[in-house]
């Protein structure tokens, strides 16, 4: 029998009818009907974030299991069920991952963000890094909006000159990547981003767009 990734219970438990026939998910039914999906697209200043998921105490609780509890086996299951709309979508786009401190990436034993973008077909890059390291979930709102200036681009890292998307898994405040597309507009760049998730105070206060 087929367990879910993230509770283990058969695969199949509460699966909708469409799950239910499709047979490939990673997610029973409970599971996958704790997610909040989105699908939209907000912007900030002149980035535009399109985002799959509403943040919600599930999502964390996969993430920090994913994260913190080490769970490695779950790297997969967060760009699953968009898997076909983001390679769609984004077609011919270059991912920039967003960076993770070194200290954090050792300490894991893996890079959180380049595991979880494995299952897209499409071309990744590591061009950040973070020059300090800085636990964002220890910082309040306002602390969060100066986190930006700790991000830097690696120059000697070429990139192409089309389609790049930077690609996050949380969106709190939006300043981190604000702060690496300012980067690449000073390298006369531009992007758009995507996340996986985004904080409810980011909804409500971004315009959204098409
Ligand atoms: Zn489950």
């Amino acid at each position: 029998m087929k367990r879910c990734l993230v509770c283990g219970q058969s695969i199949n438990a509460q699966q909708d009818f469409y799950h239910w026939l499709k047979c490939d998910s990673l997610l029973c039914g409970e599971c996958l009907s704790k997610l909040m999906p989105l699908r939209k697209s907000y912007q900030i200043d002149r980035l535009k974030v399109h985002v799959l998921y509403e943040y919600n105490d599930f999502i964390e609780g996969m993430l920090f299991q994913y994260k913190e509890g080490l769970d490695v086996v779950l790297r997969s299951c967060f760009l699953y069920e968009n898997k076909r709309y983001i390679e769609k979508r984004y077609r011919k786009h270059t991912l920039l991952l967003m960076p993770s401190s070194k200290e954090k990436t050792q300490e894991r034993g893996f890079h959180a963000l380049k595991e979880m973008s494995d299952i897209l077909k499409l071309k990744k890059l590591q061009p950040f890094y973070k020059s300090e390291n800085r636990k964002q979930s220890a910082l309040n709102y306002e602390q969060r909006l100066s986190i930006g200036d700790i991000i830097q681009l690696d120059r000697t890292i070429p990139l192409p000159k089309r389609r790049l998307l930077l690609f996050d898994d949380v969106c709190t405040s939006g300043s981190t990547l604000t702060c690496a597309y300012h980067l690449l507009q000073q390298q006369n760049q531009t992007a758009e981003a995507l996340v996986l998730c985004a904080h409810p105070l980011f909804i409500e206060r971004n315009p959204c767009v098409k």
